[in-house]
Protein backbone atom coordinates (compact mmCIF):
# COMPACT_ATOMS: atom_id res chain seq x y z
CA UNK A 1 0.00 0.00 0.00
CA UNK A 2 1.50 3.40 -1.22
CA UNK A 3 1.26 6.20 1.17
CA UNK A 4 -0.07 9.68 -0.12
CA UNK A 5 1.36 12.32 0.83
CA UNK A 6 -1.32 14.36 2.95
CA UNK A 7 0.04 17.82 1.11
CA UNK A 8 -0.52 16.13 -1.97
CA UNK A 9 -3.60 14.16 -1.55
CA UNK A 10 -5.78 17.43 0.14
CA UNK A 11 -4.09 20.08 -2.64
CA UNK A 12 -7.17 22.46 -3.13
CA UNK A 13 -9.14 21.61 -5.67
CA UNK A 14 -11.48 24.52 -6.15
CA UNK A 15 -11.29 28.00 -4.32
CA UNK A 16 -13.81 26.60 -1.69
CA UNK A 17 -10.81 24.99 -0.65
CA UNK A 18 -7.98 27.23 -0.17
CA UNK A 19 -7.67 28.24 3.96
CA UNK A 20 -6.71 31.60 5.10
CA UNK A 21 -6.80 33.66 2.05
CA UNK A 22 -10.05 34.64 2.08
CA UNK A 23 -9.52 38.13 0.64
CA UNK A 24 -7.75 37.17 -2.12
CA UNK A 25 -9.76 33.92 -3.20
CA UNK A 26 -13.27 36.31 -2.99
CA UNK A 27 -11.28 38.58 -5.41
CA UNK A 28 -10.21 36.15 -7.88
CA UNK A 29 -13.71 34.28 -7.84
CA UNK A 30 -15.44 37.60 -8.93
CA UNK A 31 -12.99 37.79 -11.80
CA UNK A 32 -13.90 34.60 -12.92
CA UNK A 33 -17.90 35.14 -12.70
CA UNK A 34 -17.56 38.16 -14.20
CA UNK A 35 -14.86 37.62 -17.02
CA UNK A 36 -12.57 40.25 -16.01
CA UNK A 37 -9.77 38.96 -16.04
CA UNK A 38 -6.05 40.74 -15.47
CA UNK A 39 -3.57 39.96 -17.49
CA UNK A 40 -0.43 39.84 -14.90
CA UNK A 41 -1.09 38.85 -11.41
CA UNK A 42 1.75 39.06 -9.14
CA UNK A 43 1.38 36.03 -6.00
CA UNK A 44 3.93 37.17 -3.33
CA UNK A 45 4.15 35.66 0.12
CA UNK A 46 6.20 33.24 2.00
CA UNK A 47 5.91 29.46 0.93
CA UNK A 48 3.37 27.39 1.51
CA UNK A 49 0.91 29.78 2.07
CA UNK A 50 -1.16 28.59 -1.51
CA UNK A 51 0.16 30.33 -3.81
CA UNK A 52 1.12 28.02 -6.93
CA UNK A 53 -2.44 26.10 -5.22
CA UNK A 54 -4.36 29.18 -6.23
CA UNK A 55 -2.55 29.58 -9.23
CA UNK A 56 -3.55 26.50 -10.54
CA UNK A 57 -6.90 26.66 -9.30
CA UNK A 58 -7.74 30.38 -11.25
CA UNK A 59 -5.53 28.63 -14.66
CA UNK A 60 -8.59 26.21 -14.22
CA UNK A 61 -10.94 28.30 -13.39
CA UNK A 62 -10.68 30.44 -16.74
CA UNK A 63 -10.95 27.48 -18.52
CA UNK A 64 -13.57 25.48 -16.95
CA UNK A 65 -16.40 24.36 -19.42
CA UNK A 66 -18.75 24.31 -16.58
CA UNK A 67 -17.54 26.57 -13.80
CA UNK A 68 -19.67 26.51 -10.68
CA UNK A 69 -19.55 29.80 -8.55
CA UNK A 70 -16.33 30.32 -10.35
CA UNK A 71 -14.91 27.07 -8.57
CA UNK A 72 -13.23 24.50 -12.03
CA UNK A 73 -15.87 22.02 -12.03
CA UNK A 74 -12.81 19.38 -12.33
CA UNK A 75 -14.44 16.99 -14.12
CA UNK A 76 -14.34 18.52 -17.87
CA UNK A 77 -11.79 17.86 -21.03
CA UNK A 78 -10.10 20.91 -19.74
CA UNK A 79 -9.85 20.61 -16.21
CA UNK A 80 -9.28 17.22 -16.08
CA UNK A 81 -6.46 17.96 -18.63
CA UNK A 82 -4.63 20.48 -16.77
CA UNK A 83 -5.01 18.45 -13.44
CA UNK A 84 -3.15 15.70 -15.16
CA UNK A 85 -0.67 18.15 -16.62
CA UNK A 86 -1.48 16.67 -20.14
CA UNK A 87 -2.85 20.54 -21.07
CA UNK A 88 -0.82 22.47 -23.74
CA UNK A 89 -2.75 26.05 -22.74
CA UNK A 90 -1.57 25.92 -19.15
CA UNK A 91 2.42 26.51 -18.73
CA UNK A 92 4.85 26.09 -15.69
CA UNK A 93 7.54 27.54 -14.92
CA UNK A 94 10.06 27.54 -12.28
CA UNK A 95 11.95 30.48 -12.75
CA UNK A 96 15.04 28.97 -10.48
CA UNK A 97 16.19 26.75 -12.82
CA UNK A 98 15.05 28.59 -16.10
CA UNK A 99 16.30 32.24 -15.79
CA UNK A 100 18.10 33.10 -18.65
CA UNK A 101 16.43 35.70 -21.09
CA UNK A 102 16.74 32.55 -23.59
CA UNK A 103 13.72 31.22 -21.22
CA UNK A 104 12.05 34.04 -21.46
CA UNK A 105 12.38 34.52 -25.30
CA UNK A 106 10.95 31.64 -25.65
CA UNK A 107 7.95 32.61 -23.78
CA UNK A 108 7.44 35.52 -25.57
CA UNK A 109 7.35 33.50 -28.91
CA UNK A 110 4.82 31.17 -27.84
CA UNK A 111 2.69 34.15 -26.53
CA UNK A 112 1.58 35.26 -29.94
CA UNK A 113 -0.17 31.89 -31.16
CA UNK A 114 -3.51 31.93 -29.50
CA UNK A 115 -4.68 28.58 -27.24
CA UNK A 116 -5.47 25.48 -29.11
CA UNK A 117 -7.99 24.30 -27.03
CA UNK A 118 -9.61 26.23 -24.13
CA UNK A 119 -9.66 30.23 -23.47
CA UNK A 120 -6.71 31.34 -21.99
CA UNK A 121 -2.99 30.34 -22.12
CA UNK A 122 -1.89 30.35 -18.76
CA UNK A 123 1.71 30.92 -17.79
CA UNK A 124 2.36 30.40 -14.34
CA UNK A 125 6.19 31.39 -13.23
CA UNK A 126 7.28 30.09 -9.81
CA UNK A 127 10.07 31.92 -7.71
CA UNK A 128 10.27 35.04 -10.86
CA UNK A 129 12.57 36.97 -8.89
CA UNK A 130 15.21 34.56 -9.85
CA UNK A 131 14.80 35.67 -13.59
CA UNK A 132 18.00 38.03 -14.55
CA UNK A 133 17.72 41.44 -15.29
CA UNK A 134 17.75 40.58 -18.95
CA UNK A 135 14.97 38.18 -18.60
CA UNK A 136 13.05 40.82 -17.41
CA UNK A 137 13.44 42.98 -19.55
CA UNK A 138 12.16 40.59 -22.11
CA UNK A 139 9.22 39.75 -19.96
CA UNK A 140 8.56 43.44 -19.89
CA UNK A 141 7.68 43.67 -23.76
CA UNK A 142 5.22 41.11 -23.31
CA UNK A 143 3.80 42.57 -19.99
CA UNK A 144 2.50 46.24 -21.42
CA UNK A 145 1.05 44.53 -24.31
CA UNK A 146 -0.58 41.16 -23.66
CA UNK A 147 -2.66 39.52 -26.05
CA UNK A 148 -6.50 39.34 -24.51
CA UNK A 149 -6.05 35.18 -24.37
CA UNK A 150 -3.27 35.30 -22.53
CA UNK A 151 -2.63 35.41 -18.37
CA UNK A 152 0.40 35.37 -16.44
CA UNK A 153 0.87 34.39 -12.72
CA UNK A 154 4.35 35.48 -11.53
CA UNK A 155 4.66 33.73 -8.00
CA UNK A 156 7.48 34.94 -5.51
CA UNK A 157 8.50 34.64 -1.96
CA UNK A 158 10.69 38.07 -2.29
CA UNK A 159 8.62 40.83 -3.55
CA UNK A 160 11.26 42.49 -2.97
CA UNK A 161 13.92 41.68 -5.53
CA UNK A 162 11.13 42.25 -8.66
CA UNK A 163 12.10 45.18 -10.37
CA UNK A 164 9.26 48.03 -10.43
CA UNK A 165 8.94 48.34 -14.15
CA UNK A 166 7.24 44.69 -13.99
CA UNK A 167 5.58 45.49 -10.68
CA UNK A 168 3.70 48.59 -12.15
CA UNK A 169 2.22 45.96 -14.89
CA UNK A 170 1.24 43.30 -12.30
CA UNK A 171 -2.44 43.28 -9.92
CA UNK A 172 -0.39 41.98 -6.87
CA UNK A 173 -1.75 39.85 -4.69
CA UNK A 174 0.06 39.55 -1.16
CA UNK A 175 -0.55 36.10 0.76
CA UNK A 176 -0.95 36.00 4.35
CA UNK A 177 0.50 33.83 6.98
CA UNK A 178 -2.09 31.38 7.84
CA UNK A 179 -2.27 31.75 11.16
CA UNK A 180 -2.02 28.87 13.84
CA UNK A 181 -5.38 27.91 14.98
CA UNK A 182 -6.48 27.58 11.02
CA UNK A 183 -3.75 24.97 10.04
CA UNK A 184 -4.82 23.29 13.55
CA UNK A 185 -8.26 23.51 12.29
CA UNK A 186 -7.58 21.95 8.88
CA UNK A 187 -4.91 19.28 10.22
CA UNK A 188 -7.68 18.06 12.32
CA UNK A 189 -10.16 17.98 9.37
CA UNK A 190 -7.86 16.50 7.16
CA UNK A 191 -7.37 13.24 9.81
CA UNK A 192 -10.81 12.76 9.99
CA UNK A 193 -11.05 12.85 6.39
CA UNK A 194 -8.71 9.57 6.67
CA UNK A 195 -10.06 8.50 10.24
CA UNK A 196 -6.81 9.30 12.08
CA UNK A 197 -6.93 11.63 16.08
CA UNK A 198 -4.11 13.67 16.94
CA UNK A 199 -4.20 15.26 20.19
CA UNK A 200 -4.66 18.69 20.53
CA UNK A 201 -1.75 19.76 21.91
CA UNK A 202 0.33 17.47 19.10
CA UNK A 203 -1.40 19.66 16.44
CA UNK A 204 -0.40 23.02 18.15
CA UNK A 205 2.75 22.28 18.37
CA UNK A 206 3.21 21.54 14.23
CA UNK A 207 1.34 24.45 13.63
CA UNK A 208 3.34 26.29 15.58
CA UNK A 209 6.45 24.94 13.44
CA UNK A 210 4.65 25.70 10.45
CA UNK A 211 5.30 28.99 10.65
CA UNK A 212 1.93 29.70 8.62
CA UNK A 213 2.64 27.69 5.59
CA UNK A 214 -0.12 25.40 5.09
CA UNK A 215 2.36 22.91 2.62
CA UNK A 216 4.75 22.77 6.19
CA UNK A 217 1.79 22.20 8.29
CA UNK A 218 0.96 18.81 6.38
CA UNK A 219 4.32 17.74 5.78
CA UNK A 220 5.23 17.75 9.29
CA UNK A 221 2.26 16.19 10.16
CA UNK A 222 3.08 13.36 7.54
CA UNK A 223 6.59 12.95 9.32
CA UNK A 224 4.72 12.37 12.54
CA UNK A 225 2.49 10.35 11.61
CA UNK A 226 5.22 8.36 9.64
CA UNK A 227 6.41 7.68 13.40
CA UNK A 228 3.53 7.12 15.50
CA UNK A 229 2.65 3.90 16.37
CA UNK A 230 -0.55 3.51 18.24
CA UNK A 231 -4.28 5.15 17.06
CA UNK A 232 -3.57 8.10 18.35
CA UNK A 233 -1.00 11.40 17.40
CA UNK A 234 0.55 12.01 20.68
CA UNK A 235 2.44 15.36 22.03
CA UNK A 236 5.66 13.61 22.90
CA UNK A 237 5.85 11.93 18.97
CA UNK A 238 5.28 15.25 17.28
CA UNK A 239 8.10 17.08 19.99
CA UNK A 240 10.11 13.62 18.51
CA UNK A 241 9.67 14.02 15.23
CA UNK A 242 10.06 17.74 14.88
CA UNK A 243 11.34 19.28 17.88
CA UNK A 244 14.80 17.85 17.85
CA UNK A 245 16.07 19.60 15.26
CA UNK A 246 14.83 22.98 16.25
CA UNK A 247 16.15 22.48 20.25
CA UNK A 248 19.34 21.45 18.82
CA UNK A 249 20.18 24.62 16.80
CA UNK A 250 19.08 27.02 19.85
CA UNK A 251 20.88 25.04 22.17
CA UNK A 252 24.00 25.46 19.76
CA UNK A 253 22.82 29.09 19.27
CA UNK A 254 22.87 29.37 23.57
CA UNK A 255 26.58 28.15 23.39
CA UNK A 256 27.46 30.77 21.05
CA UNK A 257 26.12 33.81 22.94
CA UNK A 258 27.45 32.50 26.34
CA UNK A 259 30.73 32.27 24.95
CA UNK A 260 30.39 35.84 23.54
CA UNK A 261 31.00 34.03 19.97
CA UNK A 262 29.06 36.47 18.09
CA UNK A 263 30.43 35.65 14.82
CA UNK A 264 29.25 32.00 15.21
CA UNK A 265 26.01 33.02 16.66
CA UNK A 266 25.38 35.58 13.35
CA UNK A 267 26.58 32.47 11.15
CA UNK A 268 24.25 30.11 12.78
CA UNK A 269 21.25 32.88 12.08
CA UNK A 270 22.65 32.84 8.37
CA UNK A 271 22.34 29.72 8.38
CA UNK A 272 18.61 29.15 9.59
CA UNK A 273 17.52 31.98 7.44
CA UNK A 274 18.96 30.07 4.34
CA UNK A 275 17.28 27.30 5.48
CA UNK A 276 13.96 28.89 4.91
CA UNK A 277 13.19 29.84 8.47
CA UNK A 278 11.60 32.96 9.12
CA UNK A 279 13.50 35.44 11.35
CA UNK A 280 10.19 36.83 13.32
CA UNK A 281 9.52 33.57 14.16
CA UNK A 282 12.61 32.08 14.86
CA UNK A 283 13.27 34.70 17.36
CA UNK A 284 10.16 33.97 19.47
CA UNK A 285 11.10 30.29 19.00
CA UNK A 286 14.18 30.94 20.72
CA UNK A 287 12.76 33.46 23.42
CA UNK A 288 10.35 30.22 24.06
CA UNK A 289 13.32 28.48 24.73
CA UNK A 290 14.58 30.62 26.31
CA UNK A 291 11.81 31.30 28.76
CA UNK A 292 11.53 26.93 28.89
CA UNK A 293 15.46 27.30 30.06
CA UNK A 294 14.91 30.14 32.64
CA UNK A 295 11.81 28.35 34.29
CA UNK A 296 13.98 25.42 34.95
CA UNK A 297 16.63 27.53 36.25
CA UNK A 298 14.84 29.44 38.85
CA UNK A 299 13.30 27.02 40.18
CA UNK A 300 12.87 23.20 41.08
CA UNK A 301 9.26 22.37 40.38
CA UNK A 302 8.14 23.84 37.35
CA UNK A 303 8.95 21.03 34.89
CA UNK A 304 5.17 20.71 34.30
CA UNK A 305 4.79 24.70 33.31
CA UNK A 306 7.85 23.52 31.08
CA UNK A 307 6.75 23.09 27.13
CA UNK A 308 9.32 20.82 25.68
CA UNK A 309 9.98 17.10 25.61
CA UNK A 310 11.85 15.57 28.78
CA UNK A 311 14.80 14.82 27.28
CA UNK A 312 14.94 18.71 26.60
CA UNK A 313 14.23 19.63 29.89
CA UNK A 314 16.97 17.09 31.01
CA UNK A 315 19.38 18.70 28.94
CA UNK A 316 18.06 22.20 29.89
CA UNK A 317 18.54 21.01 33.72
CA UNK A 318 22.06 20.18 33.09
CA UNK A 319 22.54 23.97 32.51
CA UNK A 320 21.52 24.91 36.07
CA UNK A 321 24.43 26.44 37.96
CA UNK A 322 26.13 26.55 34.88
CA UNK A 323 23.89 29.51 33.37
CA UNK A 324 23.38 32.72 35.87
CA UNK A 325 19.22 33.03 35.38
CA UNK A 326 19.93 37.03 35.44
CA UNK A 327 22.12 36.23 31.76
CA UNK A 328 19.11 34.58 30.54
CA UNK A 329 17.03 36.72 31.58
CA UNK A 330 19.17 39.62 29.66
CA UNK A 331 18.85 37.73 26.59
CA UNK A 332 15.00 37.60 26.70
CA UNK A 333 14.95 41.74 27.15
CA UNK A 334 17.23 42.35 24.66
CA UNK A 335 15.13 40.01 22.49
CA UNK A 336 11.84 40.99 23.25
CA UNK A 337 13.18 44.69 22.29
CA UNK A 338 14.24 43.15 19.37
CA UNK A 339 10.81 41.14 18.78
CA UNK A 340 8.70 44.59 18.99
CA UNK A 341 11.16 46.54 16.51
CA UNK A 342 10.80 43.66 14.28
CA UNK A 343 7.50 43.91 12.81
CA UNK A 344 7.74 47.03 11.04
CA UNK A 345 11.04 47.32 10.02
CA UNK A 346 12.54 46.43 6.79
CA UNK A 347 15.94 45.63 7.73
CA UNK A 348 14.92 42.70 9.77
CA UNK A 349 18.36 40.47 9.64
CA UNK A 350 20.73 43.49 10.55
CA UNK A 351 18.55 44.35 13.55
CA UNK A 352 18.55 40.38 14.44
CA UNK A 353 22.54 40.49 14.17
CA UNK A 354 22.94 43.83 16.31
CA UNK A 355 20.63 42.05 18.62
CA UNK A 356 23.21 39.08 18.97
CA UNK A 357 26.09 41.31 19.30
CA UNK A 358 24.48 43.47 21.91
CA UNK A 359 23.73 39.76 23.57
CA UNK A 360 27.92 39.14 23.37
CA UNK A 361 29.17 41.95 24.44
CA UNK A 362 27.67 43.21 27.97
CA UNK A 363 29.91 46.05 27.63
CA UNK A 364 28.38 47.52 24.91
CA UNK A 365 24.75 48.03 27.66
CA UNK A 366 23.90 50.11 30.47
CA UNK A 367 21.41 47.91 32.25
CA UNK A 368 21.74 46.37 35.72
CA UNK A 369 22.29 42.82 34.61
CA UNK A 370 24.52 43.98 31.86
CA UNK A 371 26.80 45.53 34.63
CA UNK A 372 26.12 42.18 36.78
CA UNK A 373 27.69 40.34 33.60
CA UNK A 374 30.78 43.24 33.37
CA UNK A 375 31.46 42.04 37.01
CA UNK A 376 31.52 38.74 37.00
CA UNK A 377 33.63 38.98 34.06
CA UNK A 378 35.98 41.13 35.68
CA UNK A 379 36.01 38.58 38.88
CA UNK A 380 36.63 35.56 36.97
CA UNK A 381 39.75 37.85 35.19
CA UNK A 382 40.79 38.72 39.55
CA UNK A 383 40.41 34.92 40.19
CA UNK A 384 42.81 33.84 37.31
CA UNK A 385 45.51 36.53 38.12
CA UNK A 386 45.32 35.16 41.70
CA UNK A 387 45.64 32.03 40.56
CA UNK A 388 48.96 32.28 38.58
CA UNK A 389 50.32 34.49 41.26
CA UNK A 390 49.94 30.98 43.68
CA UNK A 391 50.57 28.91 40.78
CA UNK A 392 54.50 30.19 39.95
CA UNK A 393 55.22 34.37 41.32
CA UNK A 394 54.80 34.38 45.07
CA UNK A 395 55.13 31.75 47.05
CA UNK A 396 52.39 31.26 49.40
CA UNK A 397 50.56 28.22 51.29
CA UNK A 398 48.18 26.66 49.64
CA UNK A 399 44.83 27.61 51.33
CA UNK A 400 43.03 25.41 53.30
CA UNK A 401 39.66 24.34 51.36
CA UNK A 402 42.16 23.42 48.19
CA UNK A 403 43.54 20.54 48.07
CA UNK A 404 47.44 20.34 47.71
CA UNK A 405 49.17 21.19 44.33
CA UNK A 406 49.63 18.67 42.25
CA UNK A 407 52.23 20.53 40.75
CA UNK A 408 55.18 17.47 42.21
CA UNK A 409 52.43 14.64 40.86
CA UNK A 410 55.65 13.92 38.24
CA UNK A 411 55.96 10.25 37.53
CA UNK A 412 57.96 7.81 39.50
CA UNK A 413 58.62 5.64 37.08
CA UNK A 414 60.54 6.94 33.40
CA UNK A 415 58.86 6.98 30.69
CA UNK A 416 58.62 3.69 28.85
CA UNK A 417 58.74 5.18 25.25
CA UNK A 418 60.09 8.78 23.76
CA UNK A 419 58.50 11.72 23.14
CA UNK A 420 56.97 12.02 19.69
CA UNK A 421 59.02 14.07 17.22
CA UNK A 422 56.08 16.44 16.80
CA UNK A 423 55.40 17.06 20.51
CA UNK A 424 58.83 18.01 21.21
CA UNK A 425 59.02 20.41 18.68
CA UNK A 426 55.76 22.20 19.99
CA UNK A 427 57.66 21.80 23.56
CA UNK A 428 60.98 23.65 21.89
CA UNK A 429 59.08 26.16 20.72
CA UNK A 430 56.11 26.46 23.77
CA UNK A 431 56.56 29.88 23.89
CA UNK A 432 55.44 31.11 20.14
CA UNK A 433 52.82 28.33 20.65
CA UNK A 434 51.38 29.75 23.62
CA UNK A 435 51.64 33.08 22.01
CA UNK A 436 49.92 32.14 18.96
CA UNK A 437 47.07 30.50 21.10
CA UNK A 438 46.60 33.73 22.95
CA UNK A 439 45.71 35.41 19.68
CA UNK A 440 43.74 33.18 18.36
CA UNK A 441 42.12 33.54 21.77
CA UNK A 442 41.80 37.43 21.47
CA UNK A 443 40.50 37.19 17.81
CA UNK A 444 37.43 34.87 19.12
CA UNK A 445 36.77 38.05 21.26
CA UNK A 446 34.53 37.34 24.36
CA UNK A 447 35.56 36.23 27.69
CA UNK A 448 38.24 34.52 26.44
CA UNK A 449 40.69 37.51 26.38
CA UNK A 450 44.38 36.49 25.88
CA UNK A 451 45.25 37.64 29.36
CA UNK A 452 43.12 34.52 30.57
CA UNK A 453 44.43 32.24 27.85
CA UNK A 454 47.83 33.08 28.84
CA UNK A 455 47.52 32.96 32.46
CA UNK A 456 45.65 29.62 31.95
CA UNK A 457 48.68 28.32 30.15
CA UNK A 458 51.02 29.20 32.18
CA UNK A 459 49.48 26.65 35.01
CA UNK A 460 48.94 23.97 31.85
CA UNK A 461 52.01 21.63 31.42
CA UNK A 462 53.09 20.43 27.94
CA UNK A 463 52.86 16.65 28.13
CA UNK A 464 52.44 13.16 26.06
CA UNK A 465 51.71 9.73 27.41
CA UNK A 466 54.95 8.13 28.00
CA UNK A 467 53.41 4.40 28.49
CA UNK A 468 52.32 4.79 24.68
CA UNK A 469 53.98 7.57 23.07
CA UNK A 470 51.15 8.24 21.21
CA UNK A 471 51.03 11.38 19.00
CA UNK A 472 48.69 13.42 21.25
CA UNK A 473 49.61 16.61 23.25
CA UNK A 474 48.42 16.84 26.95
CA UNK A 475 47.89 20.00 28.69
CA UNK A 476 48.22 19.00 32.39
CA UNK A 477 47.03 21.35 34.79
CA UNK A 478 49.36 22.27 37.62
CA UNK A 479 47.00 23.73 40.45
CA UNK A 480 43.29 22.45 40.53
CA UNK A 481 40.22 24.78 40.51
CA UNK A 482 41.28 27.24 37.32
CA UNK A 483 39.72 25.53 34.25
CA UNK A 484 37.52 22.38 35.94
CA UNK A 485 34.62 24.79 36.21
CA UNK A 486 33.62 25.92 33.09
CA UNK A 487 33.92 24.17 29.48
CA UNK A 488 34.13 27.02 27.72
CA UNK A 489 37.16 28.09 28.28
CA UNK A 490 38.20 24.73 28.70
CA UNK A 491 37.70 24.11 24.97
CA UNK A 492 39.06 28.08 24.14
CA UNK A 493 42.23 27.00 25.31
CA UNK A 494 41.97 24.19 23.43
CA UNK A 495 40.97 25.52 20.16
CA UNK A 496 43.83 27.97 21.00
CA UNK A 497 46.35 25.59 21.37
CA UNK A 498 45.36 23.37 18.70
CA UNK A 499 45.44 26.24 15.70
CA UNK A 500 48.78 27.08 17.01
CA UNK A 501 50.52 23.77 16.92
CA UNK A 502 48.85 23.07 13.34
CA UNK A 503 50.34 26.10 12.33
CA UNK A 504 53.75 25.30 13.84
CA UNK A 505 53.58 21.54 12.82
CA UNK A 506 52.16 22.25 9.24
CA UNK A 507 49.56 19.29 9.94
CA UNK A 508 46.76 18.13 12.28
CA UNK A 509 47.10 18.13 15.61
CA UNK A 510 45.45 16.62 18.61
CA UNK A 511 45.35 18.44 21.64
CA UNK A 512 43.66 17.11 25.02
CA UNK A 513 43.20 18.57 28.88
CA UNK A 514 44.07 16.63 31.37
CA UNK A 515 42.24 18.50 34.48
CA UNK A 516 43.99 18.44 38.07
CA UNK A 517 42.16 15.79 40.01
CA UNK A 518 41.78 13.45 37.14
CA UNK A 519 43.32 10.53 36.33
CA UNK A 520 45.75 10.13 33.63
CA UNK A 521 48.35 7.60 34.25
CA UNK A 522 51.45 7.76 32.18
CA UNK A 523 51.38 11.28 31.31
CA UNK A 524 55.13 12.29 31.23
CA UNK A 525 56.05 16.14 30.82
CA UNK A 526 57.77 18.01 27.59
CA UNK A 527 60.01 19.88 29.49
CA UNK A 528 59.90 22.98 28.47
CA UNK A 529 63.01 25.19 28.32
CA UNK A 530 61.42 27.60 30.34
CA UNK A 531 61.26 25.40 33.68
CA UNK A 532 60.66 26.92 36.50
CA UNK A 533 58.92 24.51 39.14
CA UNK A 534 61.29 21.76 39.03
CA UNK A 535 65.37 22.08 39.45
CA UNK A 536 67.67 20.95 36.68
CA UNK A 537 68.87 17.97 38.19
CA UNK A 538 65.28 16.86 39.20
CA UNK A 539 63.84 17.40 35.53
CA UNK A 540 67.02 15.43 34.41
CA UNK A 541 66.02 12.27 36.64
CA UNK A 542 62.46 12.55 36.89
CA UNK A 543 61.31 12.87 33.03
CA UNK A 544 64.18 10.17 31.63
CA UNK A 545 66.81 12.00 30.33
CA UNK A 546 64.64 14.27 27.78
CA UNK A 547 65.56 17.74 29.09
CA UNK A 548 66.76 19.86 26.51
CA UNK A 549 69.57 21.33 27.86
CA UNK A 550 69.43 25.28 28.41
CA UNK A 551 72.36 27.09 25.84
ZN1 LIG B 1 -14.21 22.14 -15.71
Amino acid sequence: MSYVALYRKFRPQTFDDVRGQDAIVTTLRNQVMTGRMQHAYLFCGTRGTGKTSIAKILARAVNCEHPDHGNPCGECASCRAIRDGTAMNVIEIDAASNNGVDNVREIVEEVRYRPAEGNYKVYIIDEVHMLSAGAFNALLKTLEEPPSYVIFILATTEAGRIPTTILSRCQRYDFRRISADMLRARMRELLHAEQMFAEDKALMFIARQADGSMRDALSLLDRCLAMQSGETLRYETALLALGAVDTEVFRELLGFLLRGDAGGAIGLLGQMLDDGREIGQLVTDFIWYLRNLLLLLASDASAEMVDASEQEIAELTALRGKVPPETVMRYIRVLSDLQGTLRNATSRRTLTEVALVRICRPQMEKGGEALRERLAALEGTVDTLMNSLESGYIPSPAPAERPEPIKAEVPKEPPAKAAPEDLRRIADTWDTVTEQAKMMASARGGEMSSGFVGAALRNLEPSYNGQTGENILYLREKKPNMLNLNPEKQEAIVIGVTAAAEKLLGKKAEVRLALAGTEHPGLASLNVKEETELSEAEGKLNLGGFVIEEE
